[in-house]
């Protein structure tokens, strides 16, 4: 029999690998650099857990969450495998114990929090045990983390870029679930992986519905009808931490016991809203994105946020946790056109406070934009009339066909032509050379509907559209571009989905 499915049987019972893990797995055995990027669900962990089980040795994995450690190990040794997970919340004598395990050659998997690499006893630990030949591979979880550009960067990933000379000979294994390609080539320059194996999956999940609408004012019927109307878990998304309070309240109000999951709750209560939705038959927790990263339930039937997501890299992560168990499951979002300028002023106003201001480094300055040139492609996407899936995907540099499951490529039948509105907008703008996009609604005439809104809404497409330019510091200054002047000498029909 094939040696590696036979390991695969023996240590985890399964006949099969899933799309990428085998490759990925032969690279490591053969002491290659390797990054892969597999879907969430597309079984990451395998990729370093077995060559560890068929080399005998030490695998040493680099993780940003606690709770995604010991939930590993947990697994790990119900299925009889030796691990250790050390991080800062250990108290001594478990850090003792851990310590000891790790002079036994019977240890298969080592987690690491990143923040463990600070001091000198684990790098002398690593430099040794890489010395003695003991170290299968060093695995980096979650690897996106380790570039600004991705929608999760976390400075003491930064730290990690030095493993390469702590452990020289050392294979070094790269995973993510999401990660673009500028993100890609991030993790290989600093982690310094030398001439790596790449597995790119695609990131196309064939069994998720997504929706993107406009949030009414007064949404609780909205969300209510979303969740009784979906199988499983549902796991709902609000930005603030008053807003995730706010929402359980109303939920559990209505009679849907919704348990709330954000950082502030201290990690009695955060554990008991984990162990909720991961064993009651249909949990509905509301949380911030704070919740999710590792997290592993199968029939999760609706992922449903409240607003509009800061980067469409980060929504493939947070919907990608619905329907893992590949039945159908859907991905809602509701947002509103001030989500976008809120979220934007959000950010201006951290790095803007005087107490910051002098210390805003070029390099945050150019993450700051690229965050918000981020949030305007959210926003695009959320507005526009592709399909949801494929410019999601086209974001993180994947081109797909349209997916014939979302609701744009459901119902194309609300598209007009908004061409005469356009005409209207683009000649007030020609007049005034620059404005901001305020002051410009101020001057137009009332539409059949809220006059600012469908303006607003116009405005955003005509600088998708490439039409109008707008200025990126949040102050949505406006001109005419070259094609919107080109458009005022001869239009031709716009057609949006109203
Ligand atoms: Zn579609």
């Amino acid at each position: 029999m094939d040696p590696l499915i036979s390991s695969l049987r023996t240590h985890y019972g399964w006949r099969f690998f899933k799309e990428g893990q085998r490759s990925v797995i032969e690279a490591v055995l053969s002491r290659k650099d390797a990054l892969a990027v597999l879907p969430t669900g597309g079984g990451k962990s395998l990729c370093y857990q077995l060559p560890a089980l068929i080399q005998g040795g030490l695998v040493v994995v680099i993780s940003p969450l606690v709770a995604l450690m010991e939930d590993q190990v947990r697994q790990l040794h119900s299925r009889g495998i030796e691990a250790v997970c050390l991080h800062a919340g250990l108290d001594a004598a478990c850090l003792a114990d851990a310590l000891q395990s790790l002079q036994k050659d019977s240890l298969r998997l080592l987690y690491l929090a990143p923040e463990r690499l600070n001091g000198n006893t684990f790098r002398t630990l690593l430099s040794r045990k890489a010395n003695e030949k003991k170290i299968v591979a060093i695995a980096i979880d979650e690897a996106h983390c380790i570039s600004a550009w991705g929608h999760d960067f976390r400075p003491d990933y930064r730290r990690l870029g030095d493993l390469r000379s702590l452990c020289p000979g050392v294979p070094l294994v790269a995973l993510s679930a999401t990660a673009a390609p500028k993100v890609r080539a991030d993790i290989i320059r600093l982690l310094n992986l030398r001439n790596p194996f790449v597995h790119v999956a695609s990131a196309r999940r064939s069994n998720l519905h997504y929706s993107m609408k406009r949030r009414p004012k007064e949404a609780l019927d909205e969300v209510v009808k979303s969740i009784t109307g979906s199988r499983g878990a549902v796991l709902i998304y609000a930005r603030t931490r008053r807003a995730v309070e706010r929402w359980t309240k109303s939920l559990r109000e209505v009679g849907i016991p919704a348990l709330q999951y954000h950082a502030g709750l201290d990690s009695s209560a955060r554990q008991h809203a984990l162990n909720h939705f991961l064993g009651t038959p249909s949990p509905v927790l509301v949380a911030t994105s704070a919740f999710g990263m590792g997290v592993d339930r199968a029939d999760v039937g609706l992922v449903l946020h409240l607003d509009l997501p800061a980067t469409p890299e980060g929504y493939l992560q947070q919907s990608g946790r619905a329907g893992r168990d590949g039945l159908p499951a859907k991905c809602v979002i509701l947002f509103s056109p001030g989500d976008r300028v809120k979220l934007g002023w959000a950010m201006h106003a951290y790095c803007g406070r005087d107490d910051r201001a002098s210390l805003v480094t070029p390099q945050e300055k150019e993450r700051l934009e690229s965050a918000q040139d981020q949030l305007r492609r959210m926003e695009a996407i959320a507005e526009g009339h592709l399909c949801r899936e494929q410019s999601l995907l086209l974001s993180i540099g994947e081109l797909v066909q349209p997916c014939g499951r979302c609701d744009r490529c459901k119902d194309s039948g609300s598209f007009r032509d908004w061409s005469e509105q356009a005409l209207i907008l683009l000649n007030a703008l020609h007049s005034k050379n620059s404005l901001e996009i305020y002051n410009l609604i101020k001057t137009l005439p009332t539409l059949e509907v809220e006059k600012d809104e469908t303006w607003g809404w116009l405005v955003r497409r005509l600088v998708q559209d490439g039409l109008i330019w707008e200025s990126s510091d949040g102050a949505q200054r406006l001109s005419l571009k070259d094609s919107g002047i080109r458009f005022l000498a001869k239009p031709w029909p716009l057609n949006y989905a109203a």
